[in-house]
């Protein structure tokens, strides 16, 4: 391939599982770095801050800057503060999100009563009927819905959980209205990225272990995508895909291979 100015590399299950980082990645980064391509690290987490984040990814080796980590909140923000130049005046909104991150969205005014936007992300057993009431009618009155992802259920010790995709679903039905989603697959959130760095699609890549949202999120966009055969890769699912990936990696450690020297 014609080498890239910009690498997008996921997180979790690309760069590190659980506690650990994927062996060899560090160096990776550090070498993809050595030859001057910018990078951005990309995570749909929505849990956890982007000070949590990054020093979670610094406390495993890895080196970068605070605007390198864009999570889907921070993909958010991005997506607020254009349409805030756009409407040219400050946006008010009111974050429904874990408590963890809501010092993501400090650089805007709160508004629970009359907001320009209900961000929407996972506030776990906190949903409720006066909840979704309040959302409803705040929406119906004229505010729009950001989420930060749409995601139908999740895995967890306990078995399958419903996630946030059921209400964003419900309130998207119910408001007549669709929501902005964030994070990968989501046009919006690879444009938010790409536009904060001043790059075309067609000169980004994105390297991550998941062939929907990292390797077809980013075809779609004219991207390329690099699948790696970790973290959450599975050969049956990969070989039933119908997404072909740009490359295919064993691991992010062999990274450098991939462009010409
Ligand atoms: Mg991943």
């Amino acid at each position: 391939m014609i080498n890239p100015k910009l690498i997008m590399l996921d997180l979790d299950g690309t760069l590190y599982i659980g506690n650990e980082a994927i062996p060899g990645a560090v160096t990776a980064v550090e070498q993809l770095r050595e030859r001057r391509f910018l990078l951005r690290f990309l995570t749909n987490t929505t849990t956890k801050s982007h000070v949590e984040l990054l020093q979670q990814l610094r406390s495993l080796g890895f080196t970068l800057a605070a605007e390198e980590l864009i999570s889907a909140p921070i993909g958010a923000c991005l997506e607020l503060q254009s349409l805030q130049r756009q409407m040219d005046r400050p946006l008010r909104i009111w974050p429904v999100v874990a408590g963890a991150i809501k010092s993501d969205f400090n650089a805007f005014e709160w508004d629970e009563v009359n907001p320009d936007f209900v961000v929407l992300g996972d506030i776990g057993e906190r949903w409720d009927l006066a909840l979704i009431n309040q959302i409803f009618n705040i929406i119906h009155n004229g505010a729009e819905l950001i989420a930060l992802h749409k995601n139908r259920f999740w895995q967890t010790s306990d078995g399958l959980k419903a996630d946030i995709g059921f209400f964003v679903a419900g309130l998207e039905f119910i408001c007549n209205k669709n929501a902005r989603i964030m994070g990968k697959p989501n046009r919006d959130f690879f444009q938010r990225v790409l536009d904060s760095v001043g790059v075309n699609a067609s000169e980004a890549i994105m390297v991550g272990d998941d062939i929907d949202s990292d390797v077809g999120g980013a075809q779609l966009m004219g991207m390329q995508g690099c699948l790696v055969k970790t973290g959450k890769y599975r050969k049956i699912y990969f070989e039933q895909s119908g997404i072909k990936p740009n490359m295919v990696l064993s691991s992010i450690a062999d990274v450098l291979s991939i462009f010409r020297p």
